[in-house]
């Protein structure tokens, strides 16, 4: 049982029209990752759930959207002060449900509501425009409106974080909401509603359907009549049929995918920052974020230095259940993310890898992999090349500029790419040459809501955060007013 200061945040029914309703399919067993055991039956919603929720997002729509926007600013205020104040709460039901260290859970929790703040600031300074008239009997002008139903699928990765980054541009803007969460992480969404509803949001603003036919759900909220745009967090597979079904109605679509970031250090970089920023971005949530570090490139000269220390860091991490004291590397999310470690690893090294530390199952057991780190790395080998998705760290090395930046972009992903130079000039050449949404120099650190987060290529379509943020979540018209 998890322990709560307010054990009212802890729901298991879907929250549609304002509501806390049963599902039609039954229950679904929520599974603590460090332990295996049983956190909550919450219940299991279906196709027909989802559709109730978007008749009610329909008709909540009408009113939300006409409100003025300084007042639906202040229902998200109070939302995202609500968050706030139970963020150890809703922190400790996301440590239960998905596995994260506490403190990476509180985090998760603070950054989430971060998005809630500055959209209901935003909000309020979305323009429209009025154009210079090309005859003087009419007047041009362009108005943004909200562009209606959204239907939102997000991941178990970051199970608060990738929900508000949707709802709150969706919600200031106007649009109404259903989301279909992750069916292993469905507690810090329904808890989400839990704070949304006491802040006074209005009934069949935000809804929220667990269901573990994700199929199913998909396709209401990819194909309804009355949605008028689809967001996706996810996996690059489920984003293209997700996003084929979406041409059937021509919704307007937001997708977050897939990332095989770069993490390259050249010889004139301050190495021990670079070794504390590669831990930080290729560990964080066990290696389970699309903007984990996927590939270490060093240069040559320096390639012995960096990964003796990277060896003594990734040495020094303590790996235990996310709620001990100090936990810094919790467990994988399940077995399948296991068994994915172990193929990488078997086929890592019979194409010549090296295992510095860890590469194996963690003597804790469960679904705990040991923070790894392999060298001698080469383009044949399947963790070169895929969404790695856990803490294995694989450092491969390169001698020219050139070739290293070649290097890096050669993949179908272009989501989040590192590098660290202390020379201003190769600064500027190599965050212009990374064909990559997000470019991070000198630093492993980069999310905030106040900036675009969004993927080239194959990692995705659309920004989140940011001005760009809310901008998908309107149409714009045209009104020439003839007749002056
Ligand atoms: P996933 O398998 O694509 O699942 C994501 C969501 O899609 C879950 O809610 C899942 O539901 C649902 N889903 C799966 N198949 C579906 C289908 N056929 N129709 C409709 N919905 C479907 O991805 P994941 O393994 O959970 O998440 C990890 C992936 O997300 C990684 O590739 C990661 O890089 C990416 N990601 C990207 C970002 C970003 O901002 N770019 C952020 C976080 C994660 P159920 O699981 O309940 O079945």
């Amino acid at each position: 049982m998890i322990k709560l200061e307010d054990p009212t945040l802890f729901r298991t029914e879907n929250f549609v029209n304002g509501k806390w309703v049963a599902g039609s399919a039954g229950h679904i067993e929520v599974l603590n990752p460090a332990s295996g055991e049983l956190v909550a039956r919450t219940v299991d919603g279906n196709a027909d759930d989802a559709r109730a929720a978007v008749d009610a997002a329909a008709v909540a729509f009408k009113s939300w959207s006409r409100m003025p926007a300084k007042e639906r600013a202040a229902y998200l205020r109070r939302w995202y002060e609500l968050i706030l104040e139970n963020a150890d709460d809703l922190g400790a039901l996301m440590t239960a449900e998905q596995g994260k260290p506490l403190s990476e859970a509180i985090g998760e929790v603070k950054y989430g509501a971060g998005f809630i703040e500055f959209y209901a600031e935003e909000c309020k300074r979305v323009m429209g425009d009025i154009i210079p008239t090309v005859a003087n009997d009419r007047r041009l002008q362009v108005y943004k409106q909200a562009v209606g139903v959204v239907g939102c699928i997000t991941p178990w990765n970051f199970p608060n974080a990738m929900i508000t980054r949707k709802a709150a541009p969706a919600m200031a803007a106007g649009c109404t909401v259903v989301i279909k969460p992750d069916a292993g992480t469905p507690l810090s969404a329904l808890a989400l509603c839990e704070l949304a509803q006491r802040a006074g949001i209005p009934a069949g603003v935000l809804n929220v359907v667990v269901g573990s036919d994700a199929q199913a759900i998909g396709e209401v909220l990819t194909q309804h009549e009355k949605i008028g745009k689809f967001t996706f967090t996810g996996s690059t597979a489920v984003g293209k049929v997700l996003m084929a079904q979406c041409a059937s109605t021509v919704k307007k679509i937001s997708l977050e995918l897939g990332g095989n970031a770069p993490f390259i250090v050249f010889d004139d970089a301050d190495i021990d920052a670079a070794v504390s920023h590669c831990v930080a971005t290729k560990f964080r949530n066990c290696g389970q974020t699309c903007v984990c570090t996927n590939r270490i490139f060093v240069h040559e000269s320096i390639a012995e230095e960096f990964t003796d220390k990277l060896q003594q860091s990734i040495a020094a991490l303590k790996v235990a259940n996310g709620l001990e004291e100090g936990a810094e590397i919790g467990p994988m999310i399940n077995i399948q993310a296991l068994e994915k470690m172990d193929t990488l690893m078997a086929d890592a090294l019979s194409k010549g890898a090296k295992v510095l530390i860890g590469g194996a199952r963690h003597e804790l057991g469960q679904n705990f992999f040991q923070p790894t780190l392999l060298t001698d790395i080469n383009d044949a080998m399947r963790l070169a090349n895929e969404e790695i998705f856990g803490p294995i760290a694989a450092v491969q090395t390169f001698t020219t500029e050139e070739e290293v930046i070649a290097k890096a972009n050669a993949t179908e992903y272009g989501l989040a790419a590192y590098f660290f130079t202390r020379d201003i000039g190769r600064v500027m050449r190599v965050s212009e040459d990374l064909e990559y949404g997000i470019v991070c120099s000198n630093s492993g650190v980069f999310s905030t809501e106040v900036a675009p987060f969004g993927g080239w290529k194959q990692s995705g379509i659309g920004s989140e955060g940011g001005r760009e943020g809310i901008a998908d979540f309107y149409e714009t018209k045209f009104h020439s007013l003839g007749g002056i």
